[in-house]
């Protein structure tokens, strides 16, 4: 489940003067992976047409919700934190940020109130009137001697940067790839289990392999299992135990039945098969 919300969406990405509906689509794409859905337009040379609703590849929720402005003042409207982002280094001296400082700083404000990255036109980026009305300007530094990226990649940059930085920030990295290691108790049948099985294949001799055990200790913790990881292995113990049989199989499937035999008198099979796993 996607938390972001909540955050995500009092930031706003504000195009000023786009000549491309395509650019606006594709800016619109780049905003909805990364789960963000706040699409204000300032004079658009053109509204969003097929064109843009091709390049949103699924976004056009995004463009069906845009919000038009005649100037960039009234897109700015409630804004506590404005960024502006410009290709070029500027002469004049004014707060500049990198990607992943303006994202952090676009998230912690937008937990207190509307937030606004603004992004200038394809040709000439923004003004200078245009950025003095930004908090801060935002660079992506890029390679000097070609530093303009098209509209749209500029967004998605700055788009993954915010979703990154609040998956950080909120510990979504470790909860997506978190498992839920088997409990103490379970992993302690495991090993009792191991323990047997050893013992009746002849695998080892029950009064010396305490060494052996503590060292097969050693690598299943080290593994951390799950619950569905433990059955699994059981199963196989079961099996190596003779608790298990191949026919249990044929007996399900009786196209795989062993070659010679008549899969109807197949007996001793667990009907269930390996279902549980
Ligand atoms: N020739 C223009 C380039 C505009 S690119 C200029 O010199 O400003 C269109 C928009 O994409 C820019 O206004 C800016 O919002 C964004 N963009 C492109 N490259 C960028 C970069 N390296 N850093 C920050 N924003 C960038």
């Amino acid at each position: 489940m996607d938390r972001s919300g909540e955050v995500f969406d009092r930031i706003r990405f504000v195009l000023v003067e786009t000549t491309h509906p395509g650019n606006v689509g594709a800016v619109a794409r780049a905003m909805k992976t990364m789960g963000l859905n706040r699409l204000h337009l300032v004079n658009p040379k053109v509204l969003p047409d097929a064109e843009a609703i091709a390049r949103a590849a699924g976004a056009d929720d995004l463009l069906a919700a845009v919000q038009v402005h005649g100037d960039l003042v009234d897109a700015l409207r409630g804004c506590r934190l404005v960024v502006g982002s410009s290709a070029r280094l500027r002469t004049v001296e004014w707060p500049s940020l990198e990607p992943a400082d303006c994202a952090r700083r676009l998230l912690a404000e937008a937990g207190e109130g509307e937030v606004a990255l603004v992004l200038g036109r394809e040709r000439s980026g923004l003004t200078n009137d245009e950025l003095a009305r930004c908090h801060f300007l935002v660079h992506i530094p890029t390679n000097p001697a070609f530093r303009s990226l098209n509209l749209a990649s500029a967004a998605q940059i700055f788009a993954y940067e915010l979703r990154r930085t609040w998956r950080t920030a909120t510990g979504q990295h470790d909860k997506e790839t978190e498992r839920d290691p088997a409990p103490a108790e379970a992993m302690e049948g495991f090993y009792a289990h191991l323990a047997q099985t050893m013992a009746d294949t002849g695998f080892s001799d029950p009064a010396q392999s305490q060494k052996l055990l503590r060292r097969l200790r050693r690598l299943f913790n080290r593994a951390r299992p799950d619950r569905v990881e433990l059955n699994i292995l059981r199963g196989i113990l079961s099996a190596a135990q003779g608790k298990k049989s191949p026919e249990r199989f044929h007996k399900i499937n009786p196209s795989r039945s062993p070659p010679g035999r008549d899969p109807s008198t197949a007996s001793g099979g667990n009907a269930r098969g390996n279902s549980k796993e």
